[in-house]
């Protein structure tokens, strides 16, 4: 019935979110929140966790691209699930140092890499950095030579897979700003520029297909392109690779008829297609990295608001306007992203009306969804959007000067701040 298993209606008729009821957290911790669930969260790590256990020994590191959903307390969460995190920027990482995460789990992401970026995370020792161009290889190898250091790097690739959520094209692929091209022979030379640094030492490639990707098949195809390229690097230039970081893009339900596949599945297959694969080139298989984002945070949490005014414009639309919007949630304003909403407090009513919902900027094209169906609600209404834990509290902004909302964590039916609701002061603090 629900997009995610942490969700249920109690006998009140409203919606549950790890056993709390959300009318009851709208109440007790305001507008718009969200609200995230722990142990669902902390299931889908060891999911991830385990699967490198069992495919490959414990040959490899299942990372949270932290993108998805950073504060210090998913830092936390995933230190204690032995998971690494993925930074891709300065923020990010000076979020995870704060968190004191273990800094040789970080893989430090990002295609334009700033200086001051750089030698943050040679300062903080992070884990790999993840080169993404012949630019920032140089200034990383001078900068690793002035601290007298020798810092481990992986080369971001792009492996030639345009990955759709339905269907994949081998076309393209060049046409991205991320990485090194196998096809130009820029990747090739790479790995021998890099080989004769002593800044840095070559210890993987890299690559992330896309994002939300439902079937296996593109994942399956990436594996066997990469360690194609260990293989050739291998002959070409003698140098073995041995590490592959396959990233992350697996898909999760946003509409509770939305069919991802199971973890487990993709992880077994891809397993299976790299074992293949490096037995057909003779070559070890290399320590395999994996970096869901989504897929971890993306289903566990959700989005309260409360209803204001509900327009009913005859023979056009309804609009239900909620206190907050594109400035929590621009995923709709982005790209048309698809959610399931509904009344939290009238959760066992049916949805019998379709409408829009609509945030309180100064912009038409503030929306949550549009046409989507909900129960008859009216003013002061609870209102839930689903599957909002991913891409949300980290892409929000304060458009309009709205204060972000608070982020609430629930575990074993109790409740706490993760995040605190930005105050007005907060809005002000740089102002001179
Ligand atoms: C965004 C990103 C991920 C995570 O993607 P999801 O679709 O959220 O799983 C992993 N690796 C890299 C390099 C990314 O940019």
């Amino acid at each position: 019935m629900f997009v995610s298993d942490c969700l249920s209606v109690n006998k009140e008729g409203h919606l549950t979110i790890g056993g709390c009821d959300a009318a009851e957290l709208a109440r007790e911790y305001g507008t718009p929140l969200y609200v995230y669930d722990e142990e669902q969260i902390r299931k889908n790590c060891r999911a991830y966790v385990k699967s490198i256990e069992d495919n490959y020994g414990g040959n490899g590191l299942a990372i949270f691209a932290s993108k998805a959903f950073m504060c210090m307390e998913m830092c936390r969460i995933c230190k204690e699930e032995k998971m690494g995190i993925d930074v891709a920027s300065g923020g990010e990482l000076y979020t995870a140092v704060k968190a004191d995460f273990p800094m040789d789990r970080v893989v430090f992401h990002g295609n334009n890499k700033t200086k001051d970026e750089l030698v943050l995370a040679l300062e903080s020792n992070v884990g790999r950095i993840v080169v993404d161009n012949i630019e920032e290889l140089n200034m990383l190898n001078s900068l690793a030579c002035e601290y007298k250091k020798t810092t481990k790097i992986m080369l971001r690739i792009k492996p030639g897979i345009d990955a759709h959520t339905h269907s994949f094209i081998r076309t393209g692929q060049i046409d991205s700003k991320f990485g090194f091209a196998i096809e130009t022979g820029e990747a090739m030379a790479a790995v021998k520029l890099a080989n004769n640094m002593t800044g840095v030492e070559l210890c993987g490639v890299h690559c992330h297909i896309g994002s939300n990707i439902f079937d296996i098949d593109p994942f399956e195809l990436a594996a066997k392109v990469m360690l194609g390229f260990i293989n050739d690097a291998k002959k070409e230039t003698g140098v073995q690779i041995t590490e592959l970081n396959l990233g992350g893009g697996f898909g999760i339900k946003y509409l509770s008829d939305d069919e991802p596949e199971e973890y487990g599945a993709y992880m077994n297959r891809v397993a299976k297609t790299v074992k293949d694969t490096c037995k057909g080139f003779g070559i070890p298989i290399p320590k395999i990295m994996i970096e869901p984002g989504r897929s971890v945070v993306g289903a566990e949490g959700i989005t309260l608001y409360t209803v204001g005014s509900v327009k009913d414009i005859p023979g056009v639309r309804t609009y239900v306007s909620v206190d907050g919007g594109m400035v929590d949630n621009p995923r709709y304003a982005l790209y048309g992203a698809a959610y399931e909403a509904m009344c939290a407090n009238k959760a066992d009513q049916p949805k019998s009306k379709t409408v829009t919902i609509a945030g309180k900027c100064c912009e038409s094209g503030d929306l949550i969804q549009e046409h989507t169906d909900i129960q008859e609600s009216e003013s002061g209404d609870i209102l839930a959007v689903l599957s909002t834990g991913a891409y949300n509290y980290s892409m929000a902004s304060n458009y309009n000067r709205i204060p972000r909302p608070a982020a609430v964590m629930v575990k074993d039916s109790v409740p706490r701040v993760i995040i605190k609701r930005e105050s007005y002061d907060d809005l002000i603090k740089n102002d001179v």
